[in-house]
């Protein structure tokens, strides 16, 4: 058993999203070493704690009971015992129950602790091959179609990659309102993620909501939307040209170079060089 001085640690661990054998060693052993497992759905969860040979109670945990279930897990955690957090599939609090636990717990002055392991978002964007430095992850989009065309038009100026959970009877239609609200931009269908019939589909927003609109879809998916493309710039003049303008215009050489730096994104320094040039002859 794992016995805090004080308290007990609340630890949020990740479980797979298909494969059993990504659930890692440290969360079999922290599974196995706690007081008592909360579950979001204890039927579900058994069937795996089974297979690891996990012994330790379980209690439900779900979105209907998480407040009232919150106060009796913290009794516990304060009495000295040490409490697992796991959902049916992947990382708590992503997209699913652990928040208000978590938060409850850090605010009482609990130690929380993470567990990490498989989740359907980092999974998907790792091997989706769409520049990854800097995404969004938006989980599901509001299941009635107003709502779900007015978080995209919020979401069509943005210029990171956008990550999506989405239900597969709802696939089609969300992809044929990205095409036309988001524009003709890549996407990465990442189905069944880590089991037998795992596919990553790629395509336009447009080819993909004709694929998924005449075949349908089962299973969980992952929708992958890539950035607008960069718009071209604004400024068809050459950067002499238009400083040969701006000296025309009796603009100063600090402010001519400042401009053209800035309209061209040619460095100062560079632009400076050519300034002079241009003045000298
Ligand atoms: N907490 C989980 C995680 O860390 O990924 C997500 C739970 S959320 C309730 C369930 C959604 O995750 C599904 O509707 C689907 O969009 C996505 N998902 C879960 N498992 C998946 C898999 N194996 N392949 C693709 N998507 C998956």
């Amino acid at each position: 058993m794992i016995k805090a001085t004080a308290s007990g640690i609340l630890y949020i661990v990740a479980t797979p999203i298909g494969n059993l054998e990504d659930i890692t060693f440290r969360a079999v052993r922290t599974l196995k070493e706690v007081d008592l497992i909360a579950a979001e759905d204890t039927r579900h969860s058994r069937k795996l704690l089974s297979h690891f040979s996990i012994a330790t109670r379980l209690t439900p945990y779900h979105d209907h009971n998480e407040r009232l279930k919150s106060d009796y897990l913290l009794e516990r955690l304060r009495e000295g015992d040490s409490v697992a957090i796991i959902t049916d599939a992947g990382t708590p609090c992503i997209a699913d129950p652990g928040y208000r636990i978590a938060r409850a717990a850090a605010e009482a002055g609990i130690r929380v602790v993470p567990i990490p392991g498989p989740s359907a978002m980092v999974s998907a964007l790792s091997a989706s091959g769409l520049p990854s430095d800097r995404f969004s992850f938006e989980g599901f989009l509001p299941p009635k179609q107003g709502k779900r065309r007015a978080r995209l038009e919020e979401l069509k100026g943005d210029e990171r990659l956008l990550v999506f959970y989405e239900a597969p009877h709802r696939l089609a239609a969300t992809l044929g309102d990205m095409a036309e609200l988001l524009g003709e931009r890549e996407a990465v269908i990442a189905r069944e993620l880590t089991k037998i019939h795992e596919e990553l589909c790629r395509g336009t927003l447009g080819e993909l909501a004709g694929r998924y609109g005449s075949e349908g879809v089962k299973g969980e998916v992952v929708i992958l939307v890539a950035p607008p493309p960069e718009q071209p710039s604004t400024v068809t003049l050459e950067p002499e040209e238009l400083l040969r303008q701006m000296f025309k215009e009796g603009l100063s050489l600090k402010d001519a170079v400042a401009a053209t730096a800035e309209a061209t994104g040619i460095s100062r320094r560079d632009v400076y060089a050519m300034a002079l040039r241009l003045r000298d002859g």
